[in-house]
C-alpha cells in the first residue's frame, strides 16, 4: 500500500526505475516513449549524461548557500545565459524552483512595481479564459481553468478574465485572422475600461497555451495589438511561458515568434529539463529601476531560490538548447509530428483539430467535426486516451474539456528535443491506436 497521497488515488501507478533519452522503463520491465517529455519538462530526455555531469561537479563544491546571505557562481552564470539568450529588453533573472513558484513572484513584481513608482491604486489582473498558471493560490486565480478553479473559488484572490486567443473555436467564419485579432483587443480594452483605466496592475497570457487547451498558439498580430493596448494604460504585460518556453515551439522564447517584448516573462519546466526542479522570471530594466531606486528590494523570497545545482543543471540545459542541432532537430521533428497526425488521425470523424508549433502539438477530440461538439465530460475520454496509451507504451498528456464547455478533450505531445525520426513515427503509431481504442 502507497503511504503518497497521490494525484489520484487508487489507481496504482506503474513504478518508474529507470530513463535513458526518451524512454521510461518501469519495475515490471515495460518501457513507455515519454512523448510528452512527462508534462512538458523532460526537454533533452532523460539520464543526459552532461547535465548529470553538471550537477555532480556543482555538488563537489556547494550545494546550498541562502540567498540573504550569498550569491553563487553558478546561478550568476545562469542569469547571464537567460539574459544573452532573451530579446532585448528583458535583463535581469530571479531564480525560483518552478512554474507556479514564477508566476506568483512575477504578479507579486507587478504589484510591488506599482508600489514603488506611486501608483498603490493599481491592484486587478487581467488574464484569460481556459489558462492555466499553475496551483498556489495566486496562479490559480490568475488561471481561467474552471475545473482547477471551481472547488477553491470562493478562497481566491479576485482575477478577470477575457477570452483566450483560440482561432479553431473562436475565430468566425470569414473573419480574417487579423479583425479576429482586433476583437480580442477591444475586449480586452473593455475590461480594462470596466476595471478603471488607471486600476489595472498586468495582463498575464501564455504564448502558446498548454495544459488548458492543448497548443494553442495565436493568430498573427494578437500580442502586437494586446502590446498596445497595455501600453496604452500603462499595464505590465506578464507571459507566462512555463510550458511553452525554453525551445519547445522551435524559439528559445516562444514569445520571440511574436515580434513584442513583454516587462515580465516566466519559465519553469524546460529550463531545469527535469533533472531538477526550478523556474525563473525575466524582468525588465524598468521593473530592476523601480525596485533599485525605491525600497531596494523584492519583498519576496522562498528558501530555495537560486539552488545551485539547480542552477547547475539548468546552466547545463540552456548551453545545449543553444546548440544549432538542437533547436534545428525540434524544428524537423516537429514538422513531421505534426505530418505524421495530420496523415494517421486528420480524416479521424472524431479528430477536430491538430495544432501546434515546433515539438508542442495538440490534438482536439471532437463528437463532430462539423459543429465542433465536445465530448460529454462525464465520458472521461482525456482518462481513457491516458490508459489506452500507456498500456501501448507511450506517455501522452491527455486533458478533459473545460466544464465552461468551450474546449473539448486534447492530447498534448511535447516529447524530448533529442527525438529521432522512427521514434516520432511510433508515438504517431501509438497515439492514433490509443485514441482509436478510447473514442
Ligand atoms: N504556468 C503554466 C503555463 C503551466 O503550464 C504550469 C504547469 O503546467 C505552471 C505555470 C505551473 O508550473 P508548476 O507545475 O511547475 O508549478
Amino acid at each position: 500500500m502507497s503511504r503518497i497521497l497521490h494525484r489520484t488515488i487508487g489507481i496504482g501507478l506503474p513504478t518508474a526505475v529507470a530513463g535513458e533519452g526518451i524512454y521510461i522503463t518501469d519495475r515490471e520491465g515495460r518501457s513507455y516513449i515519454d512523448g510528452s517529455g512527462g508534462a512538458a519538462v523532460s526537454c533533452l530526455g532523460h539520464n543526459h549524461r552532461e547535465v548529470l555531469e553538471a550537477m555532480k561537479a556543482q555538488m563537489g563544491r556547494i550545494s546550498y548557500a541562502h540567498t540573504s546571505f550569498f550569491t553563487t557562481d553558478v546561478a550568476e552564470r545562469l542569469a547571464e545565459q537567460l539574459v544573452e539568450l532573451a530579446p532585448k529588453g528583458l535583463d535581469y533573472v530571479y531564480l525560483v524552483s518552478g512554474g507556479s513558484e514564477a508566476v506568483e513572484a512575477a504578479l507579486k513584481m507587478a504589484r510591488q512595481y506599482f508600489v514603488e513608482i506611486g501608483q498603490p491604486q493599481r491592484r486587478h489582473i487581467i488574464a484569460r479564459r481556459q489558462s492555466y498558471h499553475g496551483n498556489t493560490i495566486g496562479a490559480l486565480a490568475t488561471g481561467g481553468n474552471a475545473w482547477r478553479r471551481a472547488q477553491f473559488k470562493p478562497i481566491l484572490p479576485e482575477t478577470h478574465h477575457v477570452s483566450p486567443c483560440y482561432a479553431y473555436r473562436d475565430m468566425q467564419v470569414g473573419e480574417t485572422p487579423e479583425a479576429y485579432a482586433e476583437r480580442l483587443a477591444v475586449e480586452l480594452e473593455a475590461k480594462i475600461v470596466e476595471l478603471g483605466v488607471d486600476k489595472v496592475m498586468a495582463f498575464v497570457a501564455e504564448p502558446v497555451v498548454g495544459a488548458t487547451l492543448g497548443a494553442v498558439g495565436p493568430v498573427a498580430d494578437y500580442f502586437k495589438r494586446v502590446r498596445q493596448v497595455c501600453d496604452k494604460y500603462g499595464i505590465l504585460l506578464i507571459l507566462d511561458e512555463v510550458m511553452c518556453g525554453m525551445g519547445r515551439t522551435g524559439t528559445i522564447f516562444a514569445l520571440q515568434q511574436e515580434g513584442i517584448v513583454p516587462e515580465l516573462v516566466t519559465i519553469a519546466k524546460g529550463l531545469g529539463g527535469g533533472f531538477q526542479p526550478i523556474g525563473a522570471v525575466l524582468l525588465s530594466e524598468k521593473i530592476y529601476r523601480a525596485f533599485a531606486d525605491g525600497s531596494g528590494l523584492f519583498q519576496h523570497g522562498h528558501t530555495y531560490i537560486g539552488h545551485p545545482i539547480a542552477a547547475a543543471a539548468a546552466s547545463k540545459v540552456v548551453e545545449i538548447l543553444q546548440r544549432p542541432e538542437t533547436m534545428s532537430n525540434v524544428a524537423k521533428m516537429g514538422e513531421r509530428l505534426q505530418a505524421g497526425l495530420d496523415a494517421a488521425l486528420g480524416q479521424s470523424p472524431y479528430v477536430g483539430d491538430i495544432r501546434g508549433r515546433g515539438l508542442f502539438r495538440g490534438v482536439e477530440l471532437v463528437v463532430d467535426k462539423e459543429t465542433k461538439q465536445p465530448f460529454d465530460p462525464s465520458r472521461k475520454l482525456h482518462s481513457r486516451i491516458k490508459r489506452e496509451s500507456m498500456q501501448r507504451g507511450l506517455m501522452c498528456y491527455p486533458m478533459g474539456g473545460t466544464i465552461d464547455g468551450i474546449n473539448g478533450d486534447h492530447v498534448l505531445l511535447a516529447p524530448p528535443y533529442i527525438i529521432q525520426p522512427e521514434q516520432i513515427d511510433l508515438i504517431v503509431e501509438r497515439l492514433a491506436a490509443a485514441i482509436n481504442a478510447a473514442v
